[in-house]
């Protein structure tokens, strides 16, 4: 284990967030949680309140905050598309503001930043897979713009920080899964897990051919954390799983996983909705050593039994 450090999370009650408290937490660290509880939870870390180590803090990362740290993870932000796009212009300030104020407390205490950036700034990519390299196709003009350009200046600003000084490293997460994703959030795989679940339809958008790669909690976590304490490596660096699946295998999946009575229904695909999307990880494995390790199948029975408890489901369904 590494020497125990003071570490800042900003977004920590959220899916993501409250993972990485967790895995800090178990390895000796002093937690804050930053968070405005918009689309996170305060039971997302209800089991971390008590522990001396840990203290979640209610604050909106547009506005600045003072703490001296160590470490801040960087992560608050809506992340799935409906949460992102109800307020689109506080989407794109929370990106921009949140990394501002984090590299300005960073400068000021000689912190560490990671910064969550996202597979979104590649946009719906004419290349694919897509390496780090690749400087993306997004649609600057569109609904999912707040978000993608909220990150890409987030990136911008930590590589503008960097140059005066500042120690970055910046993450590309590609889709990432597992429980605690709220039952509300949207995103493919927990409408269709919630949807399945309670014997509903599972509404594919489109014909069901686009296809995402999707990353187990557990392995982002370990890849975040390799990221954060590398000695050199400023990224960017891609963080997911590269097995592809289209939608519509997702649903089947889940399907099958489930035991439901629910059916696949067809609904229409959202604008600017990505056609494909595989990370490249090469230089992830190389630098990090990173290799997730969770098959599709084996974390989708772990999220679905997170979402059966979530749902006040007592037993397992067949298939489990
Ligand atoms: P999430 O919505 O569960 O978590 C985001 C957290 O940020 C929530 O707890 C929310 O309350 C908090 N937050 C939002 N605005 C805030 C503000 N103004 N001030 C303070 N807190 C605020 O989503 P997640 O999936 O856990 O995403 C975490 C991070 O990872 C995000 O930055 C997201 O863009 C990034 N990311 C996630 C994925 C994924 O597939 N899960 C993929 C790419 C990038
Ligand atoms: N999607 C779907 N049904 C849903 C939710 C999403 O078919 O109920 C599709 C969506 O159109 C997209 C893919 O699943 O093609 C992944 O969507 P998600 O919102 O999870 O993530 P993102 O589009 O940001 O990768």
């Amino acid at each position: 284990m590494s020497a125990a450090l003071r570490i800042l999370v900003t977004g920590g009650a959220g899916f993501v967030g409250s993972h990485l408290c967790d895995r800090l937490i178990r390895e000796g660290h002093e937690v804050v949680a930053l968070d405005d509880l918009s689309t996170g939870s305060r039971d997302n870390v209800a089991h971390l309140l008590s522990h001396r180590r840990f203290r979640l803090v209610e604050h909106d990362v547009t506005l600045p905050y003072e703490r001296e740290v160590d470490r801040i993870y960087n992560l608050a932000s809506p992340a799935s598309p409906p949460h992102y796009q109800r307020d689109p212009v506080r989407t794109t300030l929370v990106n921009v503001l949140g990394a501002l104020h984090a590299l300005k407390l960073a400068e000021g205490c000689g912190a560490r930043v990671f910064q969550a950036s996202t597979s979104e700034v590649y946009g719906d990519p004419e290349v694919h897979p897509q390496p780090e390299g690749y400087r993306g196709a997004v649609n600057p003009i569109g609904i999912r713009s707040c978000y993608d350009e909220g990150k890409r200046c987030a990136e911008s600003l930590l590589m503008d920080f960097h140059r005066r000084g500042v120690e970055v490293r910046l993450a590309r997460i590609f889709n990432t899964y597992g429980p605690r994703m709220a039952l509300d959030d949207g995103r493919v795989v927990s409408n269709f897990i919630v949807q399945a679940l309670r014997g509903e339809d599972l509404t594919v958008y489109g014909d069901g051919s686009q296809t995402r790669s999707f990353c187990y909690v557990e392995d982002l976590i370990e890849g975040i954390v390799r990221l954060m304490e590398h000695p050199a490596e400023t990224g960017p660096v891609n963080l997911g799983n590269p097995e592809e699946f289209t939608v519509l295998e997702l649903a089947e999946e889940v399907l099958h996983l489930t035991g439901s009575r629910g059916r696949v229904v067809f609904r229409p695909l959202p604008e600017d909705d990505p056609r494909q999307r595989q990370p490249v990880i090469d230089r992830a494995r190389r630098v990090l050593g990173f290799e997730p390790k969770v098959p599709l199948r084996t974390g989708l029975r772990r999220t679905i039994e997170g979402f059966r408890s979530a749902l006040g489901l007592g037993h397992r369904a067949p298939g489990l």
